[in-house]
């Protein structure tokens, strides 16, 4: 299965595709983990990295490459789910290309649905605990005391309203590109997080009723 999870930042879409990946056993792709990763590892071109902390967008072509080389991996062989990749119609086209190129179609395109003033609320809020990766919301998720908590830079509040204005501008183009081709499924993003994966699921399955 070939699935897109597409939504603003702070939307759920990072805790939805966990737990799509640990039910259909394939992995997430997420180009905002994978550009962190580099960026922790000292690899990421200092270019992008000014890029990220400020909220921006890395160049399209840099993505599609990391896409290209991640899906010939192993464990993308019964499909993948990729989170935070497309972004804009560029990326969408070249990523049609290169599944094309390895006879693989998308299967659904996911888009999880959450108002604005919500998301900022979410994101100013969200701390990660670097050793075990778990995300807490300080006031309705908060933290253990031991926990050794991290502020994404993009997550400050002078980047989260910058990085939603881009998002929004973003799917203003992106979600009508898959709307016409009959990929796009709508879902409501609010509400407790089991309850988001039940109308994902329910819109998997109507997107391809084999896979499940
Ligand atoms: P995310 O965790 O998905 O919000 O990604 C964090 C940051 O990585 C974004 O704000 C961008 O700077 C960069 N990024 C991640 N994915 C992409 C993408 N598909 N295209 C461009 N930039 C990206």
């Amino acid at each position: 299965m070939i699935a897109i999870l597409v939504g603003p930042p702070g939307s759920g879409k990072g805790t939805q595709a966990k737990v799509l990946t640990a039910r259909f056993g394939i992995p997430q792709i997420s180009t905002g983990d994978m550009l962190r990763a580099a960026k922790q590892a000292g690899t990421l071109d200092p270019r992008y990295r000014a890029i990220m902390d400020a909220g921006g967008l890395v160049p399209d072509e840099a993505m599609i490459e990391l896409i290209d080389k991640r899906i010939d991996a192993d464990d993308c062989k019964n499909g993948f789910l990729l989170d935070g990749f497309p972004r804009t119609v560029p990326q969408a086209e070249a990523l049609e290309g290169l599944l094309a190129r390895r006879s693989l179609t998308i299967d659904a395109v996911l888009q999880l649905d959450v108002p604005r003033d919500l998301l900022e609320e979410r994101l100013i809020h969200r701390r990660t605990d670097k050793r075990s990766g778990q995300i807490y919301h300080l006031v309705y998720n908060p933290p253990p005391p031991d926990a050794e908590l991290e502020h994404r830079a993009d997550d400050r509040p002078e980047a989260v309203g910058k990085r939603l204005d881009a998002y929004e501008a973003m799917t203003s183009a992106l979600l009508p590109y898959y709307e016409t081709k009959g990929l796009l499924r709508r879902l409501d993003g609010v509400g407790p997080p089991e309850e988001v994966t039940g109308r994902v699921l329910l819109a998997l399955d109507r997107a391809n009723p084999v896979a499940t």
